[in-house]
């Protein structure tokens, strides 16, 4: 099949009207550009409720981009930055801040165990000198919730500064910055969105992005920068991503005609649901218990069986129509299954009976 429904955490199957969309050639330099930028930049602001306090700096690249350049640009030089941890992204976070020469205080959690809020307040209240907690909201390593609100309450108690990295949460779980307090909210067009990969962004609170000048070690993840120069001149500093820009715009269009957020966080738990009920009654385990599972991606232990290999696996249902994607945990062997996407509970089902074919094709009887 030459398009596979992807259930994978990004890039994600995307519509026919999203794809449509990148038919259009545009200047970067052209009014009707600016606007759409614009217009994108003020959706985003508004899905997090941020319009009286944050603005949306878009940024060229994948997800990853967006994080390096807000802890680049928001933590100074010498600014220290706690770290819960409880999975891949978390530590990928650990690896930018060691690049970038700011000093990490990271508590391990268990990866089935959500950040705790007491340990970050207490971690917080002992060590004067952390300025910034950054915080992995959806951990898509495992699939596992953490505590935004609680966690973000007890920062603010503590004076410091939170950044977020919402990536997969962002647009299908209820953030409300006017309520929530954030300093940098993270996402990328080709998440919960549903756009295709290719620009991240991050919605700042106007004073920290604006007392952030001359922080960042590197121009092309300045986002003070690139702040000043969109609201000076209404363009992208650098070639910006045109086509994933009007894909985003489309996306838009249609996640504000689904419903918002509530909307696409329930077409997503209904797909998580009929998933996890799926593979359970083909006698497969989840990871995480229920109540700590986001409804965003499942992780599920490799089913108990000698000759099982998740490629063989990973073929057998690419050739049935489904992408899956690897386990990303060390200790034991785990795959995982998106449940986001431009894809519904039929969708889902189809993927299910194709693993289910595949394992018993290729004799994994568990
Ligand atoms: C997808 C994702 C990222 C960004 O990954 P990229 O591969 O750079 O797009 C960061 N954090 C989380 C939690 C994610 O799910």
């Amino acid at each position: 099949m030459n398009t596979p429904i992807l259930l994978t955490p990004g890039p994600l199957t995307t519509s026919a009207q999203t794809k449509q969309a990148m038919l259009v050639d545009w200047g970067s330099w052209d009014q009707s550009f600016n606007q759409l930028t614009a217009s994108v930049c003020h959706d985003i602001t508004q899905i997090a409720n941020g319009q009286d306090t944050h603005v949306c700096i878009p940024l060229q690249g994948s997800g990853t981009f967006a994080v390096e350049a807000a802890l680049g640009t928001l933590v100074p030089r010498g600014g220290k930055v706690l770290v819960p941890n409880n999975g891949a992204y978390c530590q990928r976070i650990v690896r930018i801040l060691g690049y970038l020469g700011r000093q990490a205080v990271v508590i391990d959690h268990r990866e089935d165990e959500p950040a705790n809020p007491e340990r970050i307040e207490a971690a917080l209240a002992a060590d004067t000198h952390i300025t910034h907690v950054a915080l992995v909201h959806c951990e898509t390593g495992t699939g596992i919730l953490n505590p935004l609100h609680e966690i973000a309450q007890r920062v603010a108690d503590q004076g410091r500064s939170l950044i977020v990295d919402a990536m997969s949460s962002f647009a299908a779980l209820p953030i409300d910055l006017a309520c929530t307090p954030i300093d940098a909210l993270i996402a990328a067009s080709g998440k919960c969105l549903e756009g295709v990969p290719g620009m991240g962004f991050v919605i700042a609170r106007q004073d920290k992005i604006a007392a952030a000048s001359g922080t960042c070690h590197s121009l092309a993840l300045d986002l003070h920068d690139q702040w000043a120069y969109l609201r000076k001149t209404g363009q992208w500093r650098f070639t910006p991503p045109t086509h994933v820009v009007a894909a985003l715009r489309a996306a838009l269009d249609q996640f504000l005609a689904e419903g918002g957020t509530a909307s696409r966080g329930a077409r997503y738990q209904n797909n998580c649901n009929t998933l996890v009920k799926g593979m359970r009654e083909l006698g497969l385990h989840t990871f995480l218990a229920d109540e700590l599972q986001a409804p965003i991606i499942v992780t599920f232990h490799a089913p108990a069986h000698p000759d099982f290999d998740f490629n063989r696996l990973y073929q057998g249902v690419r050739d049935k129509g489904f992408i899956l994607y690897p386990g990303k945990l060390t200790q034991i062997e785990t795959f995982r299954v998106g449940c986001i996407g431009a894809i519904g509970t039929h969708e889902v089902s189809l993927a299910v009976d194709a693993i289910s074919q595949t394992l018993r094709e290729q004799g994994i009887h568990f």
